[in-house]
């Protein structure tokens, strides 16, 4: 028994309550004698939060809404796990030296968290690209001061993370990301112009959270995924492909400079490329869904079309133009697509809004955690009122 405890890995789930928390709480669930469970971390969903914590037993669990602590603390009654509130509360549970964090809160609000994991020096399951978007020479610097561990959770960058794996950097040409193409791949200008949020939320292929729904549905997603990959695996906007593959098997390949091509395929769900990060150096067993590839038979890989669909081009330019164009792009996305949620915005408006706000705002530094925490507020503010001037 003692020697097992000693191999126990310890973990927390920063935003354990959504798409992604939810799938690892299952894969953490199914081992319990690999993992100890430090701290659970949600916003405002105590029931479910506290039913997570019930099943895995978890040391401490956290709401950023400190308006639940009565409800997190009656649901967890009779436990021995730590009930606390607040965003300063986030950032103490990130801070308890967990081997293993999984950084699964949406947007911005899940930087600070993020970064206060990766200064552990641990290892840190990046699903939060917004962050790494927003603030990316900032995170890395953090990661690599601290000696910490940076594991792609995004299934197109564990893909890339798994085929490069063993083979030297400078033998990399460059890579594919796929893309499903999101629900308005064969619809019309029109269908877009019209769509309710209800339609763009229904995702062809992966079930998710609804901002990274959106983001599909834009493509904003695969922009961001451009930007995640160059500052992960320190490449430029042209080596990075995108291919639209409908079927959502094949995550993403690397073109070696021999001319080989090396691929990692797996159904598509996302428990497998988070059990590839849990395991990781090692494999865990999981129980997600095998590929049958003759059931899958057809593979397709078609080029995006930027004309249709301008975020991978707005996100590519502000991958080039670098200091702080992608915070500003990110920031304005997470408001345009909040305000399409609320119908305050029409779906073809998200790009227009996020193309107007980088113009409007120009060349600007993003080098420390202050100017970025600014930029993004300034561009949040930039894109509110230009929601607020159109709605006039
Ligand atoms: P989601 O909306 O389902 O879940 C977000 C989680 O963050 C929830 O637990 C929520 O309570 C928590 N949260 C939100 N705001 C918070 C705050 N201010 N403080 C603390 N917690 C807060 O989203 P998701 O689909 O699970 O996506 C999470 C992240 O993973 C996103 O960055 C997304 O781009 C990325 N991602 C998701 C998928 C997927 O399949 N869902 C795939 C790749 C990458
Ligand atoms: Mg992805």
């Amino acid at each position: 028994m003692a020697v097992k405890t000693v191999s126990m890995k310890s973990v927390t789930i920063l935003g354990s309550t959504g798409s992604i928390g939810v799938s690892t709480v299952d894969l953490l669930a199914a081992a319990p004698e690999r993992f100890r469970v430090l701290a659970l971390v949600g916003n405002s969903n105590a029931a479910r939060l506290a039913a997570q914590a019930r099943r895995l037993n978890a040391e401490w669990a956290v709401c950023a809404d400190a308006a639940q602590h009565a409800d997190l603390q009656a649901a967890l009654a009779g436990t021995a796990t730590r009930v606390e509130c607040g965003p300063d509360a986030v950032l103490a549970a990130a801070r308890l030296g967990a081997d293993y964090t999984m950084a699964a809160i949406t947007g911005v609000a899940g930087l600070a968290s993020t970064l206060a994991a990766a200064e552990g020096g641990r290892t840190v399951a990046l699903a939060n690209k917004e962050a790494l978007v927003s603030a990316g020479d900032v995170m890395l610097r953090a990661v690599a001061a601290a000696g910490a561990t940076l594991l792609p959770v995004d299934s197109e960058h564990n893909a890339i993370f798994q085929a490069k794996a063993g083979n030297p950097e400078r033998g990399v040409e460059k890579i594919t990301l796929t893309a499903s193409g999101g629900p308005f791949r064969l619809a019309t200008h029109e269908e877009m112009e019209r769509a309710a949020p209800e339609a763009a939320l229904r995702h062809p292929v992966w079930s998710m959270g609804a901002k990274i729904s959106i983001d599909s549905a834009t493509l904003f997603n695969k922009g961001l995924e451009v930007i995640e990959a160059a500052r992960l695996f320190g490449l430029t906007s042209a080596q990075i492909d995108v291919l639209v593959h409908p079927q959502s098997i094949v995550h993403g390949m690397v073109h070696f400079s021999d001319g080989s091509i090396l691929a990692q395929l797996g159904a598509p769900d996302m428990r497998i490329p988070i059990a590839h990060t849990l395991g990781w150096p090692e494999r865990l067993l999981t129980h997600a869904p095998r590929l049958d590839l003759a059931q899958a038979r057809t593979l397709e890989f078609l080029p995006p079309d930027e004309a249709k669909f301008p975020a991978l081009r707005l996100a590519r330019q502000a991958l080039q133009d670098g200091a702080g164009a992608p915070t500003i792009l990110n920031a304005a996305n997470e408001v345009a697509v909040a305000s399409f949620l609320a119908r305050r915005i029409g779906f073809l408006d998200i790009a227009s809004m996020v193309a107007s706000v980088l113009d409007r705002m120009g060349r600007r530094p993003a080098d420390t955690l202050e100017q970025v925490l600014a930029l993004d507020e300034e561009a949040r503010r930039c894109a509110e009122a230009m929601e607020l001037s159109r709605a006039a």
